[in-house]
């Protein structure tokens, strides 16, 4: 059996206390100054007992507002809180440390060891959080690392008051460098690693070395940090091959900027699974403005992206029923109209013509009478496909009506090119359609109109062209007519 020491509630093995004695050898002999705030006595004095074994003086302080007092009186380094204390609690000592001495480090020693408390204690800037009873090797290391920490940083401020022209580039790097020798360091793991995000940090050398990522990579790829780390998988190479090239574009912009959000891209996990991502990304640069180092953020974004596209596509199948012939798949009245106001305009500005030409198929109804609707909608269908066949590309077709077309022609500069069309039109037509092992035949009177000779807005132009095209079922039907007044 070892020997035993009681400090506190704590029992002390020989061990424990030889390797106390040991840290006690390696802490800084820089005077530190130590408050202990507890309204228990033997809290206390128990622990100013055991810092006096370790070299340390400390002063003690039975109250909230006696703490108060002192710390305006003196200078602490480190204060030793106890959160449950009547009238002014450790939580107020600790709101009045962070506003008037961010310099003093914290060290919470409490009963109250909720996960609520706890929190609070760190978003206010506790340094750690011990429950009571607190080993007293753990309280030992943890005011090692502290003074060892404020050594640093107080070298550190020493170099940069002496370095007072040191450019933002290196203040960067300097903090950048703090972070990475922080104590605090696990902390911040523990942070990231449980958040959805993951962090990764680059190098700027060729192929993309890894220098930083956080463990909870494994949940977004599937791979593990050390297999990015060793360089065993390259992050571009998991980048989905569709979306690579949009990626590698967006690194070249992004090299001119400090801050860049990617367009959200795909990723193939391990197993293959595809997972949409969102990535930002920040430049580190040195003195000379080259890319030293990429800072990422990269977030699942799967579930947002995936109902995003059926949204979309929803949105555009919704929006392509609206605005299209279900039968044809032509456009119909509603998209015609908005494609007339736009030729027309265009007519207008370039200072060409704009002919409507109305198409109605002759004896249509006889059709569906003696066939049947269905050899009606072959009709119908066929027609669509004949007008498609005739007009040029950058011509609209419409269906507006039961068996009525609309063709729109545009940069008309001779109305010799509309005629020689509308006689393409019913020549077309004219030639048999093939439904059930027979030849049908159809014919269609077509009105045009021109813009802006016979008006100037989509409604003037279609009823023009719909009485021409009645002159043409007049004139006995398979045949075309201008609109005259
Ligand atoms: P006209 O030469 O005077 O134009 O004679 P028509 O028989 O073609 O008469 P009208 O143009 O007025 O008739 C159009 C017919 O088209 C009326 C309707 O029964 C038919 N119809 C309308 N929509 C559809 C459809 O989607 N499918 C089929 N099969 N028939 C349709
Ligand atoms: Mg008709």
């Amino acid at each position: 059996m070892s020997d035993k020491k009681v400090i506190s509630e704590t029992v002390l093995t020989t061990d424990e206390i030889n390797m106390l004695a040991d840290i006690n050898t390696h802490i800084s002999q820089e005077p530190f100054y130590i408050l202990i705030v507890d309204d228990n006595q033997r809290m206390r004095e128990s622990l100013s007992e055991l810092l006096a074994i370790y070299g340390m003086n400390s002063t003690l302080s039975e109250s909230g507002s006696q703490a108060l007092d002192l710390l305006e009186s003196e200078h602490f380094d480190l204060v030793l809180l106890d959160l449950e204390m009547p009238r002014i609690d450790g939580f107020q000592v600790m709101s009045k440390i962070h506003e008037h001495y961010p310099d003093t480090d914290i060290i919470i020693l409490s009963g109250k060891t909720s996960f609520e408390n706890a929190l609070k204690a760190w978003r206010m800037g506790a340094q750690d959080f011990l429950k009571k009873p607190y080993v007293p090797s753990e309280l030992i290391e943890l005011i090692k690392k502290i003074r060892e920490k404020r050594r640093l940083n107080t070298e550190k401020m020493d170099k940069r008051s002496s370095n007072s022209s040191l450019s933002n580039v290196d203040k960067t790097l300097m903090e950048l460098e703090d972070i990475i020798h922080n104590e605090d360091l696990t902390l911040a793991h523990e942070i990231i690693n449980s958040s959805p995000a993951v962090a990764l940090l680059w190098k700027n050398i060729s192929p993309w070395q890894v220098h930083f990522v956080s463990e909870n990579v494994v949940n977004l790829l599937g791979y593990t940090a050390k297999e990015l780390l060793t360089g065993k998988v390259i992050y571009k190479d998991i980048i989905h091959p569709d979306d690579e090239a949009q990626f590698m574009e967006e690194v070249k912009k992004e090299s001119k900027t400090t801050k860049f959000k990617h367009k959200p891209y795909r990723i193939i996990t391990k197993c293959g699974v595809v997972k949409w991502v969102d990535d930002s990304t920040s430049l580190v640069r040195d003195k000379q403005g080259n890319i030293t180092y990429y800072q990422e953020i990269i977030i699942d974004v799967t579930e947002r992206e995936l109902s995003r596209q059926k949204m979309l596509q929803k949105q555009i199948s919704l929006e392509h029923i609206a605005h299209h012939d279900v039968l044809t798949g032509l456009p119909n009245r509603l998209l015609l109209l908005d494609r007339m106001q736009q030729s027309i305009k265009k007519a207008q500005r370039t200072k060409k013509h704009l002919a409507v030409l109305y198409i109605d198929l002759d004896k249509f109804k006889s059709i569906n009478d003696s066939l049947g609707h269905a050899a009606g909608d072959e009709v119908l269908m066929a027609v669509a496909k004949r007008l498609r066949e005739n007009v040029r590309t950058v011509d609209t077709i419409a269906r507006i009506g039961g068996d009525e077309f609309i063709v729109l022609m545009e940069s008309v500069t001779n109305v010799q090119d509309v005629k020689t069309m509308a006689e393409k039109l019913n020549h077309s037509l004219n030639q048999p359609i093939y439904w059930d092992m027979r030849e049908l035949f159809i014919t269609c009177s077509i009105g045009i109109s021109l813009a802006p000779d016979d008006g100037d807005t989509p409604k003037e132009l279609l009823k023009k062209a719909d009485v021409a095209m009645y002159q043409s079922k007049e004139e006995g039907r398979n045949t075309f007519q201008f609109y005259y007044a």
